[in-house]
């Protein structure tokens, strides 16, 4: 049941960034793309057409995606808010979108200002547009094992999410654990019940590390047959509407289970702490990456 090889989705340059309190210009967000792909990640997220005033880490996507090389076999996707980021998205040359829905009423009122209800009805003629331009959208779901504001959420708000998501034609949908409070249990009554209408191999994990839980939670994805798998580059980033979400789970970390168990993923770890410790020197923040800091420590003998 556990997967041979599992896909990598690299979010650290935009879930990360947009969540880090300094703005990296785009040289340097253009550089640490250009670093993760050197890695042998095939799917970076490089931006969001989202409102400069509102998220400023996440300003003049449309350059970073000016810089980058469309036809070298990578996605570089990027969060789409509405109809009008869908329009700057694609004069920007983007090939794939993604959108973000809530599984949790309160949430999606709080972070997008509107009902679930209304995100999906906006994110359908979103998703039905990129669709006749030849533009694959993903979806994420947030808060799908809990909320910050309602506790918990039950795996089937998110299952009625989820299938409207893939009703609208997201090819993959990505469920978030936002607040990072879910546990083993939790995610494996989470994944069945969504997979019971989701084919698992449109399903992918997004889990972040606040209590500690998620290689936990991503090792039951795997033995349920999940194969793709979201991290961020040095744990970057976590989310400013959720109160302590800090910490999606490092790609290093993520990377380094894999390998012990034999599962393929195609992105070389070395490579990966280089780029991961050269983007918070930059952020001067610390690399929230175990095996960054392990390799560390054992190269300078502490
Ligand atoms: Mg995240």
């Amino acid at each position: 049941m556990i997967p041979e090889s599992v896909r990598i989705v690299e979010v650290g340059p935009r879930d990360g960034l947009q969540n880090e309190p300094t703005a990296l210009g785009v040289p340097d967000r253009v550089a640490l793309i250009r670093d993760l792909a050197q890695c042998g990640l095939r799917h970076i997220e490089a931006g969001s057409f989202v409102r400069a005033d509102r998220v400023p880490q996440m300003a003049e996507t449309d350059r970073v995606l000016a810089r980058l090389d469309h036809n070298a076999g990578i996605g570089y996707p990027v969060l789409v808010p509405n109809m009008r980021g869908l329009e700057n998205a694609l004069d920007a040359g983007a090939r794939e979108i993604a959108v973000f829905a809530a599984a949790s009423e309160t949430f999606s009122l709080r972070n997008i200002n509107c009902s679930i209800e209304q995100s999906l009805e906006r994110f359908s003629a979103v998703a039905e547009k990129a669709s006749s331009r030849g533009i694959r959208t993903r979806g994420y779901i947030s808060c799908v094992l809990g909320c910050p504001y309602e506790g918990a959420v039950p795996p089937g708000s998110v299952l009625e999410v989820a299938k409207r998501l893939s009703d609208m034609g997201c090819y993959e949908i990505s469920l978030g654990d936002t607040i990072g409070t879910g546990t083993p249990n939790a995610t494996l009554a989470l994944i069945e019940t969504v997979a019971s209408a989701i084919p698992l191999d449109n399903l992918a994990v997004h889990f972040h590390d606040t209590y500690g839980q998620a290689l936990s939670n991503i090792l039951i994805a795997l033995q349920i047959g999940v194969s793709v798998i979201d991290s961020s580059v040095a744990g970057l980033g976590g989310c400013p509407y959720a109160r302590g979400a800090s910490g999606n789970v490092a790609t290093e970390d993520v990377v380094y289970m894999l390998d012990g168990m034999g599962i393929r993923h195609g992105i070389d770890l070395d490579l990966l702490i280089t780029a991961g410790r050269t983007v918070c020197a930059l952020l001067d923040r610390p690399v929230m990456s175990r095996v960054s800091l392990a390799r560390q420590s054992k190269s300078s003998g502490n």
